[in-house]
């Protein structure tokens, strides 16, 4: 295979083969350049100069899970654990509208007491006080879950897959499954969700045909959203002492998300910005068109710790924006920013 073949193909469409994937996953430092320069053109003629912001709310951290590689699962007893008032979270999703971001992200751990009624009760609130799009992140629930906070108005679910490997799933996310994780994901597009998914990059054990599979699964469902970050150990978790994934692995697979969905909305990821403190340019100068400025009251922020490091710890959102995002050349999107994908696009301001 010859590189300026295959990134002449990738140019005109993201329909790249398995193979040729991989190829690209395994070329050189040099030579991934190219990739990145060629997913920022994508990203410039599919999704434009716009970066869209979603304000960023991390309301509990406390979680049933047990995933390996984070710091909130439920063995580790380390952590501080907190849940935030439903007032508290509303008054915080008003600040982020009032601020001018057009979407509210409501993320949490696996936590049983936000029940779909709990949770309906906060998205008709956010939707009455903001009229904002909200985007949700907290795990897998039940079809019924889904489907009463879709109709309370719920636009957007992120739920990410890690990795497209059964057997890595299994081993990330004990007594879990990826074909679970698969029908949760295949729930939510049935309710209309506008549905994000995505991986993280350097697992133990992860190979370029895994991360292919990846891409091809991100590209399978359509993603409307693809969120990509490096692994990076978390103390006091089984995958704590292993090495991470590395800034310019992650960056690989953030331009090739952007070559094979064209036109997905592609954070530029917290993860990516913790282990290079220019890392969130980096990302959106190959292929990601997304920021998330963190709102999560600071007394709470401290102990949301998935991994050790998070940037945003002590970020102030709005500092963030004025100084990074104008100093690319890029500007900040207006509206709620959703889907540009064909069955949303209509509602796309
Ligand atoms: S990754 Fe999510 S589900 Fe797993 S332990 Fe962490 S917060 Fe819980």
């Amino acid at each position: 295979m010859v590189l300026k073949e295959i990134l002449s193909k990738a140019q005109h469409t993201g329909n790249l083969s398995k193979e040729e994937l991989v190829f690209l996953l395994t070329r050189t430092a040099d030579e991934a350049s190219a990739i990145l320069a060629l997913a920022n053109s994508v990203r410039r003629e599919y999704v434009g100069q716009a970066v869209y912001l979603r304000g960023l709310v991390e309301f509990s951290n406390i979680c049933t899970g047990n995933c390996t590689y984070c710091g909130l699962r439920r063995e580790n007893g380390n952590v501080h654990r907190y849940r935030m008032p439903e007032a508290e979270i509303i008054e915080t999703a008003v600040k982020i509208a009032e601020n001018g971001i057009g979407t509210v992200v409501l993320q949490s751990g696996e936590d049983p007491y936000f029940t779909a009624d709990r949770m309906v009760s906060i998205i008709k609130n956010i939707k009455k006080h903001t009229g904002g799009a909200v985007t949700l992140s907290i795990g897998e629930r039940p079809f019924d879950d889904y489907k009463a906070m879709r109709e309370a108005g719920a636009d957007r679910f992120l739920l990410r897959h890690e990795t497209a490997n059964p057997n890595l799933y299994t081993r990330l996310h004990p007594g879990k499954s990826l074909k679970e994780r698969v029908r949760c994901l295949a729930d939510l597009r049935t309710l209309g969700y506008q549905v994000g998914t995505g991986c993280m990059v350097g697992l133990p054990g992860q190979t370029a045909e895994d991360l292919a599979d990846d891409l091809l699964f991100i590209r399978s469902i359509d993603a409307d959203m693809v969120g990509i970050g490096p692994f990076i150990p978390s103390p006091d978790t089984p995958l704590g002492n292993v090495p991470g994934g590395s800034v310019d692995a992650a960056l690989r697979m953030v331009a090739l998300a952007r070559i094979v969905t064209r036109d997905a909305h592609i954070p530029a990821t917290t993860a990516v910005g913790s282990i290079d403190e220019s890392g969130r340019e980096k990302a959106l100068m190959a292929g990601a068109n997304i920021v998330m400025p963190n709102y999560t009251p600071l007394k709470y922020r401290v102990d949301y710790k998935i991994y050790p490091n998070k940037q945003c710890i002590n970020e102030d959102p709005e500092i963030y924006l004025e100084n990074r995002i104008e100093s690319i050349g890029r500007r900040i999107g207006k509206g709620p920013g959703h889907s540009l994908k064909g069955a949303f696009r209509k509602t796309n301001t």
